[in-house]
């Protein structure tokens, strides 16, 4: 049994590590924290991403990917997720893959091709005021009317929405239905007339309520099949919740952390000189290796086509709350240097600590609530009964 990368995979991400320190410039960074949608030179980026045929490394070469396998996919993933710089995630490593899987041909040769070229944005309008964890008793309607669907409904929780090219959109198509079977996945685009986005302010940052007025969308703005919507929902949202599950970005905090605590001075100690300091790195850093291997076999997994359903749930448990206590124990450990932010002049690790502490809480229940996959690993792994 193999629990490390080969040679020419340790070459590529050395690769992409290399390619990314060249192109996420300081210049770049700093545009980020004035405008965390992304400015122009972060739309240049993903384009050059897309154009040097990054972005598109596991897909096939008939898209425009490089023909590699979902590992490489994965070792890429991991690379960008490091920088602390988004690229349209949840288009790229979940929207895209679900459509190759489950798309029809004319959907596959029209949105795969610009995904990988970083030209397409989607969001995922799942969730309604009435529809989180539940999500099948959702309300929003699509009927059909001759060559159209006319849409009605509201969603919450429609991140990026607002910057945005499509919707993915769940909506009731058979109302008489059990709930999971009759529901469809739709590829609205924003910009049709009855769509309409209001902000949400979250700590930090923000997220959207979209809604839809008679909204009129041609017929093959339908995902697949009609009525199939809950397999599409449940392939995309485990695509989402591995893409949730990276290490790569902890890790680099741990780094960070343990470099800051070499170099500071406190009461005539070096920091890292605290045992109880170095037994928490210590233990961080078991952990993410812990992760990392649970993500490798996932990733393998996949490549293989012997996916086991509860192991993306089983993934984002970990990871999510692993985020938690890395963000929080190096935040503890820099003291109040920790929650300093990215624009004071004392601040250590651009103030990464104090950041991701907040932004990433929404893994917890992010992609599934964490309650919810704990019992899908339950049901699904240990094949115990639903109660
Ligand atoms: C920042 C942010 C971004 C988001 N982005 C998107 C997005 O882009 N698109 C989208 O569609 N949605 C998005 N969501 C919505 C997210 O997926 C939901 O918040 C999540 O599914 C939970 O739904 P809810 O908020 O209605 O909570 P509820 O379903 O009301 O759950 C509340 C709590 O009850 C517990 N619970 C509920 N049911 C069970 C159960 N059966 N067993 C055990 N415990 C249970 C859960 O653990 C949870 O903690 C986002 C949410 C946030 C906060």
């Amino acid at each position: 049994m193999r629990f490390d990368l080969t040679d020419e995979q340790q070459q590529l991400k050395q690769e992409i590590r290399t390619y990314l320190d060249k192109h996420v410039t300081p210049e770049l960074v700093e545009e980020l924290k004035g405008n965390p949608d992304g400015g122009p030179l972060w739309k240049t980026y993903i384009k050059k991403l897309g154009e040097d045929g990054w972005l598109g490394v596991g897909w096939p070469v008939e898209y425009g990917g490089q023909g590699k396998t979902p590992l490489e996919q994965y070792i890429f993933l991991e690379e960008i997720n490091r920088t602390g710089v988004n690229i349209p995630f949840i288009t790229l490593e979940t929207v895209g893959p679900t459509l190759m899987k489950l798309g029809t041909e004319e959907q596959k040769n029209y949105f795969l091709p610009k995904i990988l070229k970083g030209e397409i944005e989607v969001a995922i309008g799942y969730t309604e005021p009435e529809a989180g964890t539940d999500l099948a008793s959702l309300q929003t309607r699509a009927v059909k009317d001759g060559d159209s669907y006319i849409i009605n409904g509201q969603k919450v929780f429609t991140t990026n929405a607002h910057i945005s090219d499509y919707i993915w959109l769940a909506a009731r198509t058979d109302p008489d239905a059990p709930k999971h079977k009759g529901i469809s996945i739709f590829l609205v685009p924003t910009n049709t007339p009855g769509v309409s986005v209001d902000t949400t302010h979250l700590m930090g940052e923000r997220t959207n309520s979209t809604y839809y007025d008679n909204v009129r969308v041609p017929a093959d703005a339908l995902v697949g099949e009609e009525n199939k919507g809950w397999q599409y929902i449940t392939t995309q949202l485990s695509l989402e919740r591995l893409m949730l599950s990276t290490y790569s970005r902890m890790e680099r905090m741990v780094e960070e952390t343990t470099e800051w605590a070499k170099e500071t001075v406190m009461d005539g100690n070096r920091v890292i000189d605290n045992p109880g300091v170095r037994d928490s790195l210590a233990e961080l850093t078991v952990k993410l290796e812990v992760l990392r291997l649970l993500n490798y076999r996932a990733a393998w997994s996949h490549e293989n086509a012997n996916e086991a359903p509860f192991r993306p749930s089983m993934n984002k448990v970990f990871a999510a709350e692993l985020n938690q206590e890395v963000y929080d124990t190096c935040m503890g450990i820099m003291g109040m240097f920790g929650q300093l932010r990215a624009d004071s002049k004392w601040v250590v690790a651009d103030g990464s600590a104090e950041r991701y502490s907040k932004s990433q809480l929404v893994y917890l229940f992010g992609g599934g609530a964490n309650d919810v996959m704990l019992d899908l690993v339950a049901r699904f792994g240990l094949e115990l009964p639903k109660v």
